[in-house]
């Protein structure tokens, strides 16, 4: 199987040819036909499986395909996680991926000053990443808005509940269009896990790598 068979466009599959990736990992073989046709996805893998290029990569491919325009201050693609240093290292993920795609990604976490965080928010970002405690406040200063919001994705969410985002996650949840694609990974599924996971996905496609 390669890149190409899996259905990535042609700028997607030169960025991995330059980056070095050859094959597709278990998990990419699964998750990136599905996540393309816009299903929702429930996945139990650790970090080192390649899971981010599983669902970073048919996400960029389905922002770019539309070629809708982001509107100032909104977001059409949303990914939440745990940490600040999460947060930098998807950032890093998505735009090498992304290199040849027209999209913007950005990142926003707490600790740092929110002010430059408003700014950038305000051109419009295609794929924003996010820790929630610092997403929901800039949600509450008008800085960001989800209209336009089509994908969710929760990255480490067994970690976000440990970091007690609960809360946080359900207030923002609120704020989220209902019709849109939602991808939820966890390393762990304890029973707070799979019923966030009833509340958020629509007949799921299950990988447990
Ligand atoms: P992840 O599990 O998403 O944190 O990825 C683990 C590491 O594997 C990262 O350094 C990726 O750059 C790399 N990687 C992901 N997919 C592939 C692939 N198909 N071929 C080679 N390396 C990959």
């Amino acid at each position: 199987m390669t890149f190409a068979s899996l259905g990535l466009i042609e700028p997607l599959v030169r960025t991995l040819i330059t980056l070095g990736y050859e094959t597709p990992t278990p998990i990419q073989l699964q998750a990136i036909p599905a996540v393309l046709q816009g299903g929702d996805l429930l996945a139990a893998a650790q970090t080192g499986t390649g899971k981010t290029a599983g669902f970073a990569l048919p996400l960029l491919q389905r922002l770019s395909q539309e070629g809708a325009k982001t509107a100032s201050n909104c977001v059409r693609a949303l990914v939440l996680v745990p940490t600040r240093e999460l947060a930098e290292q998807l950032l890093h993920s998505f735009t090498a991926y992304g290199e040849l795609l027209p999209l913007r990604s950005y990142a926003v976490y707490g600790g740092v000053a929110i002010n430059p965080q408003m700014m950038a928010l305000r051109k419009g970002t295609d794929v924003l990443i996010a820790t929630p405690g610092r997403l929901l406040d800039l949600y509450r200063q008008n800085a960001v808005k989800f209209s336009q919001l089509q994908v969710l994705v929760l990255d480490e969410a067994d970690r976000m509940l440990d970091l007690g985002f609960a809360d946080e996650l359900q207030q923002l949840f609120m704020t989220l269009p209902k019709r849109r694609q939602t991808l939820l990974f966890s390393a762990t599924f304890s029973a707070t896990i799979r019923s966030l996971a009833d509340e958020l996905l629509h007949d799921p496609l299950q990988i447990d790598i």
